[in-house]
């Protein structure tokens, strides 16, 4: 931890708050629901676009925008990224944290379970590492320890409701054909989140689903 906080600033990047503030999220998941639904202006009308692991917005900027302010990811999901984005380390495990700073600094760590990168292109000034005490917390509370780990997107939305004033969901859940595949794949039937069979994709379908009827998050529900 403290090679990680040397190396990265950890200036807070996300402070301020108060009547006078109406801090606009946009949570982008990854889902196929997205392909024709011409959200891509209203996505990049928000003060922060969130995003994560494979998520891409070229050559599908009519419907998932271009705008990009935090990007999630763990090592095994990264990409490099634009200047003006922060990086979001969803730390699963210890070797994260250390592949972080080797991405920034030797490259000496090219493998963990599967190959990654073993550089990154990234402003390191922007960097932010979720703590572990977020993602236990995530865990136990939202997800009452339904499936094995709380997936990205689940993480996201409610770290989302921790920095925002105002939270709308986009890509998330399945399309009106039931699949559940990722909008850059062809094969619809793939269904590359349901089969992961680590998360429970319908208790935190069901979560999303109340915070939406309470009025704490906007969900707009694709195509
Ligand atoms: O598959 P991946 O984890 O990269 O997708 C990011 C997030 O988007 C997931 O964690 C999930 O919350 C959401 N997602 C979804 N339905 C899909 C694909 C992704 O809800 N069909």
């Amino acid at each position: 931890m403290e090679q990680v906080f040397k190396l990265f600033p950890g200036d807070n990047l996300l402070s301020g708050h108060g009547p006078n503030r109406c801090r606009t999220c946009a949570v982008v998941g990854n889902s196929g629901n997205l392909i024709g639904s011409n959200y891509g202006p209203i996505i990049d009308s928000h003060n922060f676009v969130m995003r994560m692991n494979h998520a891409k917005t070229v050559g599908y900027e009519r419907d998932v925008g271009s705008k990009t302010t935090h990007h999630f990811m763990y090592p095994e999901s990264a990409q490099d990224l634009a200047h003006n984005v922060s990086l979001v380390l969803i730390p699963f495990k210890i070797l994260d944290l250390q592949w972080l700073i080797s991405a920034f600094t030797t490259g000496n760590i090219t493998r963990t379970y599967t190959r990654v990168l073993s550089k990154i292109k990234a402003n390191k000034d922007k960097v932010l590492v979720l703590s572990p005490h977020f993602f236990m917390y995530v865990y136990d509370n939202w997800n009452e320890h339904h499936g094995r780990y709380s997936s990205t997107g689940m993480l996201v939305t409610v770290f989302a409701l921790h920095v925002c004033d105002e939270v709308d969901v986009y890509g998330f859940g399945a399309n009106n054909l039931g699949h559940w595949h990722h909008y850059w794949e062809k094969n619809a039937g793939a269904g590359a989140f349901r089969v992961t069979g680590v998360h429970d994709g319908d208790f935190e379908a069901n979560v999303t689903k109340t915070l939406a009827k309470d009025n704490k998050i906007y969900f707009f529900k694709g195509v």
